[in-house]
């Protein structure tokens, strides 16, 4: 059991792309827009990323 267990996407891989009004992160396969807020990423690291 992983913590992304819940999504209907397995989530094997995903992707970091910058896009305006979203989140940065995708899944590789289906292109899912993940919620960065489910993600065990420090605050730090997510403003970061929404830079
Ligand atoms: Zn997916």
């Amino acid at each position: 059991m992983t913590i992304f267990s819940k999504r209907k996407c397995s989530l094997d891989t995903y992707k970091m792309e910058a896009d305006y009004g979203v989140d940065p992160l995708w899944c590789s396969k289906c292109g899912y827009n993940l919620d960065i807020d489910d993600f065990p990423l420090s605050d730090e690291l997510k403003s970061e990323l929404m830079n």
